[in-house]
């Protein structure tokens, strides 16, 4: 017990130094050693789920290593009954013990080889057995967790938690239980053989092991603690390289390579200096505890060679000595490697339970009922939201209704919140007051997954997945038929494009959409939300990247899809909206104006000087169109 608070304090020294990875997990560098020791009891307890193959492979670790101890013994009393053999007039009995021996030993080595390889078997199996259920959870959390936490967390901290951390999880049982019981057996029992065999030798014998302990536990914890920060120096590095790639037309465009070079290399000179130091760390660590055991060999050999000279112990005693060194070394060595073990599973340990045990800020209420449409009448009801964080609130008394069949437009400048009353419809936020109801059903008492079906959001960034166009359509609905998704890419003015590709629907997208061009994409994202059949149907700024004359035809096209819905148009393009049975002019998060588009053009505010802005014949223009 006590050792197991050393560990955990050193490791919380280790990691005092390590680097903030995401906001949510910084606290986790200064956890506690009792919440460290929480954290692994949960992970034995994870372990225990397999509770057969964890007792076979416990039993295999205890049997091995008692095995193992027998080796010197026999080696021992092998060399001893050899020399009794090469006696001149040996009898035939002292060669049948010899005999006997080597077979005993021949039969011990072999089933200590079997109790390992069991082990090893039995042990790796509870690993990635633990490391599956734990890569299942996570994913699932993932999928659940909502767009504030995302907003919080890099997206490359929650893939190093799903990938490092969860492997530092998973290896526990091998790599720290396990040698726990392994060295145990091998110190406790082995040191136990040695002493009560020779007292002097059996201490000179175990003497280099506190100080090899020591030296390798303290290196892992260094070096562990280094490769957190090598970890996050590589880190920079790629982010470098990233960037690079991802904006190579503006690196070149400003002829910018020599600045992109010498960031590359102040990057790679940080990490390289870094592993330089972990290299020194590591050899100067070899060669102390390589000294201290030849030191301990040595001292064995002189004092033992004397008890020989002086008939006190036989030779094969001697070598039984010297061989359970041998034997003892590595195991001893890994000492550090088991500290490091309790350590990294801890660290890692404890910020996965903290993703894993997260509260869903957005989920289900515990009496939530399915979301039923019948008229399909979306309301806001006085809505007011702040971002978490956020000084101030992003929307304020947000009220406006639109029933199936109308089309509602939203505009504004920049940063307004055109967006954000769009994330609420589907509660990728929750509101901060107020309510948005559907049907008169309140959004936030019914079920997400019937709510998402029933809302369909065209983002503004249109992300498409590495797989084919048909693939990337279906979507939501992959069980939909050919000719479903051929109509909705029609609607989207896109099927003739796709006939007209060698592979038609089949052609695969490359990375992120790459092979189609910006209009495209958003075109194909258009047809992927048309496939749920939505009842409120969200353009967020989606028809941005897509020519007036295509889309003046998608909407002509979806003219007949439209009248069975409500349609919500957010356009920085006034000719994507001005169509709208009603038009809302947000600004400040508040709707400033409201109407069609001749009554608001009649009123003469913002959504006039805008318009004016963009549509108005040049010879018509006021002199005041900055107005917007
Ligand atoms: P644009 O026309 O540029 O797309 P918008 O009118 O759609 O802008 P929103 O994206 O809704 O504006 O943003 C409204 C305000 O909320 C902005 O000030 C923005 O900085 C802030 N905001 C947006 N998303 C977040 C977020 N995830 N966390 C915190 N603040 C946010």
């Amino acid at each position: 017990m006590l050792g197991l608070v050393w560990i955990l304090s050193l490791n919380t020294q280790a990691i005092g130094g390590a680097p903030e990875r995401g906001k949510s997990f910084a606290h986790v560098a200064e956890a506690s050693w009792g919440k460290g020791l929480s954290t692994l009891l949960r992970i034995v307890r994870m372990t225990l789920r397999h509770p057969w193959q964890v007792a076979i492979t416990i039993v295999s670790t205890f049997i091995a290593a008692t095995l193992q101890l027998f080796i010197p013994r026999l080696l021992g009393r092998a060399i001893d009954q050899a020399q009794g053999v090469m006696v001149a007039g040996a009898d035939a009995a002292a060669e049948h013990a010899l005999w006997n021996t080597a077979l005993i030993l021949l039969v011990v080595s072999v089933l200590r080889g079997l109790f390992t390889m069991a082990q090893n078997y039995f042990g790796e199996a509870v690993g990635h057995r633990t490391g599956y259920e734990l890569r299942l959870a996570f994913y699932e959390k993932i999928q659940r967790l909502s767009f504030s936490f995302h907003d919080k967390v890099h997206t490359g901290d929650l893939i190093t938690l799903g990938l490092l951390d969860l492997d530092g999880v998973r290896m526990f049982f091998s790599t720290g239980i396990l040698r726990v019981v392994l060295l145990g057996v091998l110190i406790g029992v082995g040191a136990y053989l040695l002493i009560s065999t020779d007292l002097v030798l059996g201490l000179l014998s175990l003497s280099f092991v506190p100080f090899v302990a020591w030296r390798s536990s303290v290196t892992q914890l260094k070096l562990r603690s280094t490769w957190l920060t090598l970890q996050q120096r590589l880190s920079v590095l790629s982010r470098v390289m990233d960037e690079n790639l991802g904006g190579i037309r503006v690196v070149r465009a400003f002829a910018a390579q020599r600045h992109e070079l010498e960031k590359f290399d102040r990057a790679k000179q940080d990490a390289l200096d870094l592993a330089t130091e972990r290299v020194d760390i590591r050899v100067s660590n070899t060669s102390a505890m390589n000294f201290s055991f030849l030191a301990a060999m040595g001292l064995v050999l002189w004092f033992g060679g004397q008890k020989v000279i002086a008939g006190q112990i036989s030779v094969g005693t001697l070598a039984q000595f010297l061989t359970f060194m041998t034997i003892l070394q590595m195991p001893v060595r890994q000492l550090g490697l088991m500290v490091n073990s309790f350590a990294r599973a801890s660290t890692c340990g404890t910020r996965l339970f903290e993703l894993l045990d997260a509260e869903l800020d957005i989920e289900d209420a515990p009496d939530a009922k399915d979301l039923v449409v019948n008229d399909g009448v979306l309301r806001f009801d006085n809505v007011g939201f702040r971002y978490a964080g956020a000084g101030r609130p992003t929307l304020s008394g947000i009220s406006f209704e639109a029933r199936s069949g109308e089309t509602i437009g939203i505009v504004g400048p920049p940063g307004s919140g055109k967006s954000t009353i769009a994330h609420l419809i589907p509660r990728f936020y929750d509101v901060t007051s107020g309510a948005i109801t559907i049907d008169g059903q309140d959004i936030s008492k019914v079920t997400l997954q019937s709510l998402r079906k029933a809302v369909g959001v065209v983002q503004q960034d249109a992300f498409l997945f590495t797989t084919s166009i048909e693939n990337n359509i279906a979507y939501g609905n992959p069980w939909a038929r050919e000719t479903r998704i051929g109509q909705a890419a029609e609607y989207a003015q896109l099927h003739n494009y796709i006939i007209g590709l060698p592979a038609g629907y089949t052609t695969v997208v490359g990375e992120r959409g790459a092979s189609l061009s910006g209009g495209q994409r958003q075109r194909l994202t258009i047809a992927r939300s048309l496939m749920l059949r939505p009842s409120v149907l969200v353009f967020d700024d989606s028809t941005a990247a897509i020519d007036a004359g295509t889309e003046q035809r998608i909407r002509a096209a979806m003219k007949r899809f439209a009248k069975d819905r409500v349609t919500l148009i957010i356009s920085h393009r006034l000719s994507s909206l001005m169509h709208a049975d009603q038009i809302l002019f947000v600004e400040g998060g508040r709707i400033v104006e409201r109407g069609t588009h001749e009554e608001l053009l009649a009123l003469g505010g913002r959504y006039r000087a805008l318009y004016d802005l963009q549509l108005r014949p040049d010879d018509d223009r006021p002199a005041a169109m900055g107005a917007a």
